[in-house]
């Protein structure tokens, strides 16, 4: 049986670029690293591969240079990596990046004698932030969907079926389903493990095979820009009030706090 990780590499900076007439991440520049929630999601495929034997793969769309993080997921541990990237797949709203990724599932499952177990995917991205991605695999591959799972309390593979720990805002739920599932994991579910240099070293040696379109065969419409029905119209940051100083609350800190006081009253913020 067969555990997917889906893994994104995103900019390594909170101060994203963004390019003002398309609309798009400048990704020239920045460096890159695997999407935090994901480092999750590769620990846990790893964690089934060592207690139930199952192959961990991981998938990843985007630029070329994603090999890079593929790489890591290999030096952690996986059996097999996979990069689809085309320029076909390019301009991608999250419908169309799932669109990818879900036949890329079904393409590896299909090699898989014994089939799919679980897609494991992170709860979201730190750039694109939409979490929509593993709902929308799940969707196209009529797959159970586990969103925000903490903790896998049982994995039973001979009666197909999986146990989890859901965190909510102040409380758990725990949630059974059928398999094969896609789980949406949070950072409390693990501690990704750190690669030692061999294995960094040895993942350089292994193959990371290449899936554009000419392997992937999606019908055009579907993917990348001519399949995406959302464009973002405008992106950017709050603006905010420039602050003021006031006083000199070293040597004077009584009459700067009187200072701040008269200035809550005046603006209604506090009532004496
Ligand atoms: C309206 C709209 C228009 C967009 N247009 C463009 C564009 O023109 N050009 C462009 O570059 N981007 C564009 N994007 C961004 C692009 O759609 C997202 O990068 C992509 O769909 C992933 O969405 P997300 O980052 O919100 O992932 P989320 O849904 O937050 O990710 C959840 C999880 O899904 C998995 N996942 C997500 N993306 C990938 C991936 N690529 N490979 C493997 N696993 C993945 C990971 O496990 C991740 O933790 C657009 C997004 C939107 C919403």
């Amino acid at each position: 049986m067969l555990v997917i990780a889906c893994i994104k590499q995103v900019p390594d900076t909170t101060q994203v670029k963004i390019d003002p007439v398309t609309n798009s991440l400048v990704r020239e520049g920045i460096p890159f690293i695997m999407n935090p929630f994901d480092t999750h999601a590769l620990e846990e495929a790893l964690r089934l591969k060592d207690s139930y034997g199952i192959r961990a793969a991981a998938i990843s769309m985007g630029p070329m240079n994603s090999e890079m993080t593929l790489r890591k997921a290999l030096a952690m541990g996986v059996d097999e990596v996979v990069l689809l990237s085309d320029r076909a797949f390019g301009g991608a709203d999250t419908l169309a990046t799932s669109m990818v990724l879900a036949e890329a599932v079904k393409k590896l499952s299909e090699k898989d004698k014994d089939g799919l177990a679980l897609v494991v995917c992170g709860k979201q991205t730190i750039d694109g932030d939409t979490a929509q991605v593993g709902p929308g695999i799940a969707i196209r591959l009529g797959l159970s969907l586990l969103t925000l799972v903490d903790r896998i309390e049982e994995l039973d593979l001979k009666n197909r079926k999986i146990r989890v720990s859901r965190k909510l805002e102040g409380r758990h739920e725990i949630v059974e389903a059928m398999l094969p599932a896609l789980l949406t994991v949070v950072r409390e579910i693990n501690k990704p493990r750190y690669p030692t240099v061999p294995m960094r070293l040895e993942a350089q040696e292994q193959t990371v095979a290449l899936w554009d379109n000419k392997v992937m065969n999606v019908d055009e419409q579907l993917i990348g820009r001519k399949g995406s029905p959302t464009s973002v119209k405008k992106i950017f940051s709050p603006e905010r009030e420039k602050g003021e100083i006031l006083g000199d609350g070293v040597n004077d800190p009584d009459g700067t706090a009187m200072m701040l006081v008269e200035k809550l009253v005046q603006r209604e913020l506090l009532m004496l």
